[in-house]
């Protein structure tokens, strides 16, 4: 397939590099319900996992963490910057957002939507209705939340606030350092969690943090390795924040009695460079290193810069790497080669089927991507706590075939057609760009999003599904109507048959 009248090169600030301007608001100060992990700074006045010196923490404290404030706040400062602000991420940082009240969730996703809108809104729905158009149009939209935050219930709450990327905090999937790190939760919720939120159609994000208490740099390793291999985990982004002994936390009283010490840059740099080389095409690392001040720090702190480095020092002894971040083409701005062809890498992971689409070149520069998950629900069910449904209509087969004890067996065995596709993420890359410009030489608004979703389509037939729905960002549903996309009965994903 070729496009390759579709781009040339760009050359802007990184920001707005990959597509959407983010927009980060701060919740209000308060404890987890668990108590606190042990590495956490448990501030009362801020953020318990943030301190009162990180720049956005300082900004919302002057605002004293009113939302509509912060985003009319931001806006302002973006616009003067020069970046585009019509196609918004919004990030909420500071908490588990799901263990605050109902109602302060609701006020708070009001209040931002009511900031980019420009204007109050009577309803929460009318609010949602009014960003399909607006000037300051919501088009992806992150919560962080805990692996054990993540039931039903809740994850329908965050449907209905629009959200579509979700971060988790999973640190190490292992219950002994969970214990150890008093984190309040067990390995098995995590698996949950990836499951639920990938089969709502969230793309999801693993905080990751190696050099815990109970682990070394082999273990860490190792630690990537599963995450990867697994199909219980296999998340689409990281973060990876490597334990910090931050003043105020429990183990800043601790460490010496417990004999721990946080790794040093050469440690980070080696893990980190053996991680970057098994990171699969799918996965993007969004994050290495957290911004904590260094008066904060009990010992020398790790370089902020160190993912840097790294980069620089795999680009230049020329290792094969498939993570996004760095294959993508506001990274990669010289001697771009224009002959691009358009992949497909077919995974399991979490009791359903993943296709990962993308647009890349000959050198493997990344233009768009989007990732499809096909799954029959009763097959996306079964998990290593429950087998079988009482109601599954798989659970005659599951019994004759003897996998009722084996969900992998069952898996790797299962001939059924698919019966739902969902698509999880739709990425077009290069520099953001205002909602229907066309500009010469750029990746966004060429096309490839079409070309994408036509190759999804497609797919999803082939795999015997009928519909397709797509967890979209609520300035994005104008986009996909004009693909011949529509809401769906909930007013959640948009949707077209596809027979
Ligand atoms: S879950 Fe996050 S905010 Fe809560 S104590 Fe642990 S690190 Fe801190």
């Amino acid at each position: 397939m070729k496009y390759s009248k579709l781009v040339k090169g760009i050359k802007k600030p990184v920001r707005t590099i990959s597509g959407v301007t983010p927009l980060t608001v701060v919740l209000k100060p308060r404890k987890c319900n668990h108590g606190g992990c042990i590495y956490c700074p448990g501030g009362s006045k801020v953020p318990q996992s943030y301190t009162d010196q990180s720049p956005a923490i300082m900004r919302a404290m002057k605002l004293d963490f009113d939302p509509h404030k912060q985003v009319k706040a931001r806006l302002k400062v973006l616009e003067i910057m020069g970046h585009p602000t019509d196609k918004i991420e919004l990030i909420f940082i500071g908490g588990t957002f799901l263990q605050y009240s109902e109602k302060y969730q609701k006020d708070f996703v009001k209040a931002c939507f009511d900031a980019l809108n420009l204007r109050k809104s009577r309803t929460f729905e009318q609010a949602k209705k009014i960003n399909e158009t607006s000037k300051h149009r919501c088009v992806a939209f992150c919560i962080e939340n805990r692996p054990d935050n993540c039931s039903d219930k809740e994850i329908q709450n965050l449907l209905d606030f629009g959200v579509t990327r979700v971060e988790i905090g999973v640190q190490n999937p292992n219950d002994k350092i969970y214990k150890k790190i008093n984190r309040g939760h067990k390995v098995e919720d995590v698996v949950l969690a990836t499951r639920r939120l990938k089969n709502a159609g969230f793309k999801l994000g693993y905080h990751i943090m190696p050099g815990l208490p109970g682990s070394n740099l082999r273990k860490d390793l190792k630690m990537f390795k599963k995450i990867f291999k697994d199909e219980k985990f296999k998340p689409d982004q990281l973060k990876i924040y490597p334990c910090q002994i931050v003043q105020g936390s429990v183990l800043s009283k601790i460490y010496k009695k417990i004999g721990y010490k946080p790794y040093n840059d050469k440690q980070i740099s080696w893990l980190i460079q053996k991680v970057m080389q098994i990171i699969p095409r799918y996965c993007r690392v969004m994050r290495i290193m957290r911004e904590i001040p260094k008066e904060k720090m009990v010992f020398e702190p790790i370089k902020l810069d160190l993912r840097k480095e790294v980069e620089i020092g795999l680009r230049n002894s020329r290792k094969k790497i498939n993570e996004i971040r760095m294959r993508e083409i506001g990274f990669n701005r010289e001697n771009l080669n224009l002959d691009l062809e358009m992949k497909i890498f077919e995974y399991a992971a979490s009791n359903g089927k993943e296709f990962f689409l993308e647009i890349v070149n000959k050198d493997n520069i990344l233009f768009g991507l989007l990732r499809l998950r096909i799954l029959c629900s009763p097959c996306s069910q079964i998990d290593s706590s429950q087998l079988a449904l009482p109601n599954c209509s798989h659970k005659k087969q599951l019994i004759k075939k003897n996998f009722i004890n084996n969900s992998k067996k069952f898996r790797a065995n299962c001939n059924q057609r698919g019966n739902l596709a969902i698509v999880r993420e739709l990425h077009v890359y290069g520099q953001a760009l205002e909602i229907g410009k066309h500009e010469k030489g750029i990746s966004q608004h060429s096309g490839f999003g079409k070309k994408l979703m036509k190759k999804a389509e497609e797919i999803s037939k082939k795999e015997g599904v009928s519909k397709i729905k797509v967890i979209s960002g609520i300035g994005v549903r104008d986009y996909y109507k004009k693909l011949g996309y529509v809401l769906d009965e909930e007013g959640i994903y948009v949707e077209k048959e596809i027979n």
